[in-house]
């Protein structure tokens, strides 16, 4: 799950002294009463992607009438798909040096590594591209962590200037440390700058964390309730895993590599996948009744198409979760069903009966749900 700024900033000060914050809100009175308090301010679009400053969702305002011009330019906009409901406004920093930090959880390197360069402020892609020798990466050996002598080695080595070490060391300390109480998967922090009075200030946060370790992170449980969609929050409840796509056809089945191929079958037969909703193994005639529930919801849809391998799940569990998600409320649109495996003939049989359209093959299931709608 991915943090907003100003909800990832609130984390980091926890730890560190000097990140800049404010007031969050979607009223551009607000903001000019705000800006008529503090002076200087910038306004950012508080959206779950960077780039946000090229797109024009981050601007310094000298009065306070422009900090509020700013807001109601800011406020609706579209950044790269995403609509920006809410504006962090904060005291704007003067700034001298733009440095670039991160954590990341590194596939390749199997472990988290440090990313730091004096060059921030700008996309560090391009830096690492232009000058590699500017980008210090470093794979942490996660028993040992971030130490401070660590920490100093790769700002030194990255060429910081030597007054800030001590307070950049201690971000990046301190960064480490919430990282491993709060299992996040990255923390970056671009631009970390020092200020013309001299001071090491945090001006920009990218927080994420670990989806699977929510369940021991209270705090982020909540917020994560607040992020997510009726279908997300039904899907986290019934231990699915569920994607929203852009089709119309509507696609349960069990294990993520037979949804997949579900796709790809709707998709040969010229319709286009509405979700994936894998219902995992050993399902419940509950839990197809739910998958049923999620997808009803959906408006878009205009045809469902069922497949079930059953292995561990039985043939007949899934044929009466159906039967009673429609017998409890008829569908408004076709549904198509494939199932195999364990049981099917019991399933398949009991689907008859409640005359409901089943197809032995799986290229033939996805042809008769993308020629339903
Ligand atoms: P991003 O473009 O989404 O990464 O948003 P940032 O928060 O990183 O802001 C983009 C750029 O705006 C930064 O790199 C800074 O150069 C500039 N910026 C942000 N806040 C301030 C501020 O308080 N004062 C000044 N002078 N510039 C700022
Ligand atoms: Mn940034």
């Amino acid at each position: 799950m991915d943090l907003k700024e100003y909800e990832g900033k609130r984390l980091l000060a926890t730890r560190m002294p000097l990140v800049s914050q404010g007031l969050v809100t979607s009223s551009p009175d607000e903001v000019e009463a705000y800006a008529r308090e503090q002076g200087v301010v910038v306004v950012k679009a508080q959206v779950l992607t960077g780039g946000r400053g090229k797109a024009g969702g981050v601007k310094l305002a000298k009065r306070s009438c422009e900090a509020r011009k700013h807001a109601e330019d800011i406020l609706g906009m579209d950044i790269k798909g995403h609509f920006v409901e809410e504006v962090l406004v904060s005291p704007g920093v003067a700034i001298d040096q733009e440095w670039y930090f991160s954590i990341v959880f590194d596939r390749a390197e199997r472990t988290y590594s440090v990313i730091f360069s004096t060059e921030g402020g700008v996309d560090i892609e391009l830096v690492a591209e232009a000058t590699p020798e500017k980008v210090i990466r470093f794979p942490l050996n996660p028993k040992e962590g971030l130490t401070p002598l660590i920490a100093e080695d790769i700002v030194r080595r990255a060429g910081l200037d030597r007054r800030f070490v001590v307070d950049v060391v201690a971000v990046l300390c301190s960064s480490w440390g919430l990282l491993v109480d709060k299992d996040l998967t990255l923390i970056e922090i671009n631009p970390l700058v020092s200020t013309k009075e001299g001071d090491v200030v945090v001006l920009d946060a990218k927080v994420s964390v670990d989806d699977a370790a929510l369940f021991r992170q209270a705090e982020f449980g909540e917020m994560q309730s607040q992020k997510e969609s009726a279908e997300e929050a039904l899907a986290r409840e019934n231990g699915f895993t569920f994607v929203p796509l852009d089709g119309d056809v509507g696609i349960i089945g069990n294990g993520a590599g037979l949804v997949m191929a579900t796709m790809d079958a709707v998709k040969a037969a010229g319709g286009e996948p509405a979700n994936f909703l894998d219902i995992g193994g050993g399902a419940q005639a509950k839990t197809v009744k739910n998958a049923l529930a999620l997808l009803r919801g959906n408006p878009k849809i205009r045809s469902i198409l069922v497949n079930v391998f059953g292995g561990i799940t039985r043939g007949d569990e899934v044929a009466r979760g159906l039967l009673a998600a429609i017998a409890e409320q008829p569908l408004s649109v076709p549904l198509t069903i494939r199932l195999t495996g364990t049981r099917a003939k019991e399933g398949l049989a009991l689907l008859e009966a409640g005359g409901l359209e089943v197809s032995g093959t799986m290229d033939r299931a996805a042809a008769l749900a993308v020629a339903g709608k």
